[in-house]
């Protein structure tokens, strides 16, 4: 049995003071233990909200993390440095590919970084809208993912989170259809896991849908059985709307 995860992804919002107040709310509505709720905070709020869940189930994540332990990296951040405080890191979304030109191979040192210090990768893959007009859909996600993934033994595997994101429905308000996501999950995801690992491990990996997702619309999404929850950008901004988010979503898998 796979947990279901809702995690956040607050992107460049919320100072550390505001992060406090976000987290305090969503830790005070937080009516389920079905679902593992994890927050991705930005760097400087992560100590801060850290403070606030101390004793609750609800898990930290970052949003990035470098692949050298230490060194001359102005600006960056280790996994040795993220350890103390996360469980999670979200790696390879899509902004990060496309505005600070993350490849595949920079996304792969990453994910062995982190699982390296024991975090847990949320390694995020999808296709642009070119891509997807073109046809490409299943080639993108199925590279992504086999790049990715590329020497990794298939204990450290079997640990992962995926988070499919079609680029185009990331902060669009098009999300996809329940359907679609379903097809490119299991077929693409899970099937390039079991390419790579073997059956056994393609079902224990938990894999998301991000894009676009809202209290509205997460059944859609949640209510197929390959798909383990989300990964929420916009949405999880706002308690009310991120707790609407994790509630359906316990509903759905109940
Ligand atoms: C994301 O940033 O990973 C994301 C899915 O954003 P949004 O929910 O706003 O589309």
């Amino acid at each position: 049995m796979r947990q279901p995860l809702i995690a956040g992804n607050w992107k460049m919002n919320k100072t550390a003071t505001e992060g406090q107040a976000l987290a305090r709310a969503i830790r005070e509505g937080l009516q389920t233990q079905t679902v593992e709720v994890v927050l991705c905070p930005p760097f400087t709020a992560i100590p801060a909200v850290h403070a606030v869940l101390q004793g609750s189930s609800i898990r930290l994540g970052a949003q990035n993390v470098h692949w050298e332990d230490a060194g001359a990296f102005t600006g960056e951040i280790s996994p040795v440095m993220l350890k103390e405080w996360c469980q999670y890191v979200i790696i390879g979304h899509s902004e990060r590919r496309q505005y600070f030109h993350e490849d595949d191979e920079m996304i792969r040192r990453k994910v062995l970084a982190a699982l390296r210090h024991g975090l847990i990768p949320i390694l995020c893959v999808g296709e642009t809208l070119a891509q997807r007009e073109a046809g490409e859909t299943g080639t993108v996600v199925a590279t992504q993912t086999r790049r990715a993934l590329e020497g990794l033994s298939p204990e450290q595997a079997a640990g992962l989170v995926i988070a499919y994101e079609p680029v185009w429905a990331i902060g669009t308000g098009r999300a996809a259809t329940g359907a679609d996501a379903e097809e490119v999950i299991q077929r693409w995801v899970r099937g390039t896991l079991e390419e790579l690992f073997g059956p056994e491990v393609a079902r224990r990996v938990r894999v998301l849908y991000g894009g676009s997702v809202t209290p509205e619309n997460i059944a859609e999404f949640v209510c197929r059985p390959t798909i383990d929850g989300a990964l929420v950008g916009g949405a999880s901004l706002k308690a009310e709307t991120f707790l609407g988010i994790i509630h359906e979503t316990a509903r759905a898998k109940a």
